[in-house]
């Protein structure tokens, strides 16, 4: 086990309806340390790509992509939520929809922080279903800028995401991936890791490269 795996067993919550809460180091009270290790683990992998800019979303991302930042030298983007349609046109727009608030949100970077120079590391907390990374991968590509790989705390393997993102071709990186988890006995099974350099080719287990508008998406935000 991986120093975050560790951690996820020790300190993580396994809750009814496939939730993991790590809230007691990761999303809600934050242990710097844990978040500097993986900040240097995002740095190993992504090692030798042009990366000049991250780019996260409110809130849980924030923390994570700030002190991964201190390891890459460069500025954090975090994309703003929004329920609200009044939006001016100096702004990237995504929809993303939250399974936990019964709503549409929407995902909004200013046009000024992304130009097509950028190099772009997405970085997030959780990767379920993927429906908060495509919103980013979309702001990302509308902006014409280019995105370099995309970071993960947990990714929660038993769901569409990771599948789905990782046969569009991203480099996914993600530091623990939860296979399967028990709430009744709380017992979590993680996929082993693959040397990090097979990373970033395509499942030889999917049949077909799905798009964006293709996938489903169920949740986004617990935070
Ligand atoms: P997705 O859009 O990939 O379905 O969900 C990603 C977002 O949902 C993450 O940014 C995270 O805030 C939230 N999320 C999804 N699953 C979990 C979970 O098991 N635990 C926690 N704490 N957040 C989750």
């Amino acid at each position: 086990m991986n120093f975050l795996e560790e951690r996820i067993v020790r300190d993580g919550v396994v809750k009814e309806g496939n939730v993991l809460k790590v809230d007691s180091f990761l999303n809600h009270q934050m242990d710097i340390g844990l978040l500097n290790e993986m900040g240097a683990e995002f740095k190993r992998r992504f090692a030798g790509k042009p990366i000049n800019k991250i780019l996260t979303i409110e809130a849980s991302g924030i923390g994570i992509a700030c002190i991964a930042a201190q390891h890459f030298n460069v500025p954090v983007v975090f994309a703003k939520k929004s329920q609200s349609i009044n939006l001016d046109g100096e702004m990237y727009v995504a929809e993303v929809e939250s399974f936990t608030h019964k709503c549409i949100n929407h995902v909004i970077v200013a046009k000024k922080f992304l130009t097509p120079e950028d190099h772009v590391l997405i970085i997030d907390d959780f990767l379920a279903n993927g429906c908060a990374l495509q919103g980013l991968i979309q702001i990302v590509q509308s902006a014409g800028a280019t995105v370099e790989g995309i970071g993960i705390a947990i990714e929660k393997g038993f769901q569409s995401g990771g599948r789905i993102i990782r046969n569009l071709g991203f480099q996914l990186e993600s530091l623990a991936i939860v296979d399967g988890m028990d709430a009744a006995t709380g017992h979590i099974e993680f996929r082993p890791q693959k040397d990090s350099r097979q990373n970033g080719k395509k499942d030889k287990t999917a049949d077909s490269v799905l798009k964006p508008e293709e996938c489903v998406c169920r949740s986004s935000t617990l935070d």
